[in-house]
């Protein structure tokens, strides 16, 4: 199986990298409140650079995805089909990702539960529909 492509890791996305690593999903927040993701060295809203990085509860809705049935890198080959989605946290963040669950479940505005897991030698945030027990 070919290698999961791995996410280019910068000074500015590294607390993200390194908080998936220690089972948390993290976004930043200026000192005006505003939230985003992905990471960034500024605010997309008040260009303010003074920002921390938040623990997000896990809890977030599907707002859109798309259902792949051809795999364009073979490191997806044996998982097709599968989503691509972008959920919303309920901080407000979005993100784009995958959500652990058959094509016809996904539905707009499903409630979906963070779930990390292990990608080669990094861990990537995903969903699954929220009160279903963990997948492995
Ligand atoms: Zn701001």
């Amino acid at each position: 199986m070919a290698d999961f492509p791995q996410p280019d890791i910068t000074d500015t996305n590294r607390p993200f990298w390194e908080g998936l690593d220690a089972g948390r999903l993290l976004f930043q927040q200026c000192d005006q409140g505003h939230r985003w993701l992905p990471a960034r060295d500024f605010c997309p809203d008040c260009l303010s650079s003074t920002f921390e990085f938040v623990p997000a509860s896990g809890l977030a809705r599907v707002l859109s995805w798309v259902v792949y049935r051809t795999a364009f890198n073979d490191a997806f080959k044996d998982r097709l089909p599968y989503n691509v989605a972008l959920v919303e946290l309920e901080e407000g963040p979005r993100m784009m990702t995958n959500v652990l669950c058959a094509p016809d479940a996904l539905a707009a505005d499903l409630p979906v539960e963070l779930v990390i897991q292990k990608e080669d030698t990094c861990s990537v945030a995903r969903f699954q529909p929220a009160g279903r027990k963990a997948e492995a």
